[in-house]
Parts: structure tokens; sequence; C-alpha cells
């Protein structure tokens, strides 16, 4: 696998010296989108794109970080880990030794290289992938061994309070214990998940449409302030700690007190919770075809009761659900752009990525990048298997 030689050999030319190397993939959510910072419910997947931390012991208490992608490397004092983010790509994994050391976890100086295939800045959360591979690294440079739940939660913290990113506990729990041929249930309010097979004979194609709306930063700021003002209503007015317990009659009963948009956006959590448990029903009776209906309705909500699609995104998929062998597809992410998430049999794939590429360059005058992914393991399986050397 090329980015971990490029990692060992970077590492060794850099700093002289071998280190012991983690692996954590990327990830992508197949439903369950904007539930995560109301304790709602998600169902994503690690995917086959990694980031490889190598690390290895300094004399002094120096933390050396070097990115190959990138071709930089920075130093940073450990003294002045507390004065936080400089708005750099060393922040990450920064912010991952910060976190960890504010956790009790004991450490020296360490020189640290990573080496990545994901897409960055594409939603497919390099960022969570840096910060499990650099926690990984640095627990075992402690000598420590954190469990799942508190990995995911240090690097959570790390995005949230050191790189100043808004984030909910998905991305970094997914990236460490995902497990192959499975996607995953969280309930991002207990941190208890379900391990659900995906069946053999369909593959998950990752379509990016290469848009992101300059509206997307501001406008998802918005979309949690209008989230956060309903639940504070149905909080108010009816005991309901999170959005996660609210149904439907309850948001009706309450209509009056918040504004229409706060209404349509808590309409699209509350549907989206339901439809992930019936999506992991779907995945345990091996139903695919419901499986790709809810896709669909998660889709038509996310872009008319969350308003957070944008016509690009809609019309790649409209292509892809016109194409053979398409199960279901939808927007995954954030919103205002970026990638579609689609549910193929695996012998139609390959003539799948094809022809949505070449009915959205008709249509759009843009080359979509398309991925061909299945379950992958998270960091802690790959550690487990020998993915550590
Ligand atoms: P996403 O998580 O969707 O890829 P983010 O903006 O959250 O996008 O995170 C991307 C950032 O993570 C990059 O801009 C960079 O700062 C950091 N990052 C990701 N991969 C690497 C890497 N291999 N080396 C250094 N920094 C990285
Ligand atoms: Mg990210």
């Amino acid at each position: 696998m090329t980015v971990t030689n490029d990692a060992q050999r970077a590492h060794g030319d850099r700093f002289g010296q071998p280190g012991r190397l983690f692996r954590a993939p990327a990830r992508v959510n197949l439903i369950g989108e904007h539930t995560d910072y109301t304790g709602g419910l998600v169902m994503p997947m690690a995917i086959g794109f990694h980031t490889v931390a190598v690390i290895s012991p300094r004399e002094d208490d120096r933390l050396m970080f070097y990115s190959e992608n990138y071709k930089e490397e920075t130093v940073v004092d450990p003294a002045a880990l507390d004065s936080g983010r400089r708005g750099h790509w060393s922040d990450y994994p920064a912010g991952v030794a910060w976190s960890l050391r504010k956790e009790g976890l004991r450490f020296g100086g360490f020189n640290l290289t990573l080496s990545g295939d994901v897409p960055l800045g594409a939603g497919l959360s390099s960022s969570a992938s840096v910060e499990v591979a650099v926690a990984m690294a640095i627990q075992s440079l402690s000598g420590s061994e954190l469990s799942l739940e508190k990995m995911a939660t240090l690097c959570r913290r790390a995005e949230n309070e050191y790189v100043g990113a808004k984030s909910g506990i998905m991305d970094q729990f997914v990236v460490a214990g995902a497990v192959a041929h499975r996607a995953m249930m969280l309930d991002t309010r207990s941190l208890k998940f379900d391990l659900l097979p995906l069946p053999e004979d369909v593959r998950v194609v990752i379509a990016n449409s290469m848009v992101k709306h300059a509206v997307a930063t501001g406008e998802y700021g918005n979309r949690r302030d209008e989230v956060e003002a309903g639940q504070e209503v149905l909080r108010r007015e009816l005991g309901r700690e999170l959005l996660r317990d609210a149904t439907l009659a309850d948001l009706e009963a309450c209509r009056q007190k918040m504004s229409p948009e706060s209404f349509a956006r808590c309409k699209h959590i509350i549907t989206e919770n339901a439809r992930v448990l019936a999506a992991r029903e779907a995945l345990l009776k091996a139903d695919m075809k419901r499986f790709g209906e809810l896709m669909a309705e998660a889709h038509a909500s996310f872009r008319d009761d969350f308003a957070a699609s944008c016509e690009e995104v809609d019309q790649l998929v409209a292509i892809a659900l016109r194409q053979p062998g398409c199960i279901g597809a939808r927007i995954t992410g954030g919103g205002f752009g970026g990638c579609t998430v689609n549910v193929v049999k695996t012998s139609a794939a390959e003539a799948f990525v094809a022809s949505a590429r070449r009915e959205y360059a008709q249509a759009t005058g843009i080359e979509a990048d398309c991925f061909i992914c299945e379950p992958e393991d998270g960091a802690l399986a790959l550690a487990k298997k020998g993915g550590a050397a």
C-alpha cells in the first residue's frame, strides 16, 4: 500500500529513524444527516482511503509534525499547546496532543509524519482520519490504551475546542471503531452502536459534485442555530431535553412558538432519526429496496425541510437514480455541495460511474470524482490485525 510506504520512507528520510505506524480510514455517512449534534442516530461506514501516522520518540520534549501531503514540517513547543490554534494543518495533530495530555496521558517529545490519500476537504473526513491516526500514535508512545469511546471523544474535543470546528462525534467514532463489511448505526447520545451487514453484492459509490457553494460555512452555522432554537422551544415547552426525544406531534404542538425555519429543520431531524432506525431494519432483513427508498426520502427531506442541498447535487442524485443497478442515492455531508452517496449493485458499479460522470458533465460542465467503496476496518481493528507495524 503506497501511503504506508510513502509515510515510512518520508519519516526515515526526514528524521533518520524508523517509527511505529498507525492507519485510520476516511468515512462516508449512508443515512442520518445533521442528527449527530442533537443526540440522534447516524449510519456511517469507513472507506478505503487512509491517513498514516508514523511516530518515533525524541530526546527533547518538542513535538515535530511533518505532512507528506503538504511537504511541510512544523515544530510545536509543548508549553505552547495551551495557547491554541495557529490556523495551520498542524492544529489537527497538535490539538490531539493537547487533548490527550489534558486527559492525563504522559508522553515526551516525538517526531510524527502524516501521509494520506484521503481527498482533503471533500467531506470524507480527512480531519477525523488524521486525528484518530495521531491519537493511536501518541497513545502507543505513552503506553496507554484508550477505549473506543475515549478515543473518539478526545479526538472530537481536539477538533471542537482546539481547531475550532463544530462537529458531532460521528466522524471520530466510526473512523476509530468501524469494522469491515459492516455499516455502523451509532446512537450519538449513548455511544451505543450496531454493526450491520451490507450485502456483498452492493457497493457504495461516492460521487463528488465538485461544488461547494460559498454560502456553505455561513449557512451551516445558520442551520445549527435554527435547529438549536427549535430544540430550545421543545425543551422549554415540553421538557424534551434533546431533539432526539421529540416526536412530530411534539413539534406540531410547538409550531407557533418557533420560526418556520426552525420548524422545518427540526422536522428533518426528527424524521431522519426514524429513517435511520428503518434503515437498520432494512439491512437486518437484507431489504435493499427499502434501504434505497429511505435514502430517497432522506434526500428529499435534506433538500426541502433542511434546505441545504443545491442544484448540482440534486442533478447528480437524479442522474444516479436513472442508472441501472442504482438502489439509492442522496446527498451526504454538511450540504450546499460536496458528495453524494449511492448504493449500487456491484456488477453495475463501473458502468454506473462512467455514465453518471458523463451525464453530470453534460448537464453541468463539471467532472465529478467518483469512488467505488465498501465498508472497511476502522483504526482500532486495523491495529489489532497488524495494521500497525
Ligand atoms: P474533511 O474532514 O472533509 O476532509 P476538513 O476541513 O474538516 O475537511 O479537514 C481537512 C483538513 O485536515 C486539512 O485542511 C488539513 O488541515 C487537515 N489534514 C487532513 N489530512 C492531512 C494530512 N495528510 N496532513 C496534514 N493535514 C491534514
Ligand atoms: Mg472534517
